[in-house]
């Protein structure tokens, strides 16, 4: 059996005491909301903070505000079965709804929270196993080791994003507001990934996400989410993909964005789509023709490496397949793509 190791849980009941506590014990202290993934890494040795601060009290972070501007805010500990379940979310944002509802399983959903999924650490099939089993392989770069073992000779840690919302929420052009010992600050969803499988984030270890915005989207806004997996529950995705589309009053698409998850240490936005798919009314020929060319497109720039399970060749195969019903999907206002 796997046992958490011994550290101090402090439960602040507001935003500013959270921060207090995380500049008071600085590397000594992490963050956890559901614990969903904090508590399994811990087990596995991955983490080893003294102090865990909990943001489970602090009611100014939950809920699901609807804007006056037509956008939303989401308190970074509104679980993902309330972002799924929400009448709001599913209007105003169907892939996140849709993404949100596909995370791992319903007990893991009522726990987990939207900003404990955006900030979600990356994962690579070397990396989420317990200590003896890391040991047994001389560990790896991202913990303990000096070697990678998915690119031999890899100076560079590659573990996988792999956190469903967040290509949603870079297609929804959302922004992320923290919360650290000198303020407040915004940061756009599109810009806090960095291509570094260790620490994947531009905000550093200790800032608190307080809320997700959710701007405003086009009157012929529509989105869905697409997801390959083993099991129809609890896995976390071999491969996921994002799409928005924004039709006018004919169905015509003015724009178009698809972001790809669980390829490389951040989420990944296919070139070009937009381009391709610019002026075709959905459910004519045309449209199903581009919706072919975006997914070329993606099979050409999203290549699966051997970080997280599922062999890399069927994940490469499936990834065309997953962007071009996705994209179909969004068209006909319909979601999520997988399979049970
Ligand atoms: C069996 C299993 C299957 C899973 N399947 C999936 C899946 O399919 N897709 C998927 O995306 N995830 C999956 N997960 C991971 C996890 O359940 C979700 O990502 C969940 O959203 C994490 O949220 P949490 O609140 O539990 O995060 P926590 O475990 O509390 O925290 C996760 C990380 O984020 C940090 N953190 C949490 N909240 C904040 C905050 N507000 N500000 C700053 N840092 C913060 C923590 O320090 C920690 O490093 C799975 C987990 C398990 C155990
Ligand atoms: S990608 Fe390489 S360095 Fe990173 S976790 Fe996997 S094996 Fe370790």
């Amino acid at each position: 059996m796997l046992r958490l190791p011994k550290f101090r849980l402090e439960e602040p009941t507001d935003v500013a005491g959270a921060v207090a506590l995380m500049s008071e014990h600085g590397e000594d202290a992490m963050i956890v909301a559901g614990g969903t993934d904090l508590y399994p890494n811990m087990k596995h040795g991955l983490f080893e903070p003294k102090v865990v601060v909990s943001l489970g009290r602090i009611a100014e972070m939950r809920g699901i505000e609807a804007l006056a501007d037509g956008g939303l805010r989401i308190g970074a500990t509104t679980t993902l079965a309330e972002m799924a379940q929400s009448a709001l979310v599913q209007e105003r944002a169907p892939a996140l709804a849709q993404a949100a509802s596909l995370v791992a399983g319903p007990q893991l959903r009522t726990m987990g929270t939207a900003g404990g999924n955006v900030m979600l650490d990356t994962r690579c099939q070397w990396y989420n196993q317990t200590h003896f089993w890391r040991k047994s392989l001389g560990y790896c770069l991202k913990k303990d080791g000096t070697v990678c073992h998915v690119v031999a000779g890899g100076r560079k840690c590659v573990a996988a994003a792999s956190n469903d919302t967040a290509p949603t929420l870079m297609t929804l052009n959302a922004s992320a507001t923290f919360a650290n010992d000198e303020g407040s600050r915004d940061v756009k969803i599109d810009e806090m990934w960095k291509a570094d499988g260790i620490w994947n984030k531009e905000p550093g270890r200790g800032e608190i996400l307080t809320s997700l915005h959710i701007p405003a989207q086009s009157k012929g806004h529509r989105g869905a989410y697409g997801k390959l997996r083993d099991r129809g529950s609890i896995d976390y995705p071999l491969f996921g993909c994002a799409v928005r589309l924004d039709l006018d009053s004919e169905g015509v698409v003015e724009d178009a964005d698809v972001v790809c998850v669980a390829l490389v240490a951040r989420p990944l936005r296919i070139k070009k789509v937009a381009e391709t798919l610019r002026g075709k009314k959905v459910g004519t020929e045309s449209f199903a023709e581009a919706a072919k060319e975006a997914a070329d497109l993606a099979d050409t720039q999203a290549k699966p490496m051997d970080n997280i399970p599922g062999e890399s060749l069927y994940r490469r195969q499936m990834v065309p397949v997953y962007v071009r019903r996705t994209l179909q999907a969004a068209a006909e206002g319909k979601g999520p793509v997988h399979h049970v």
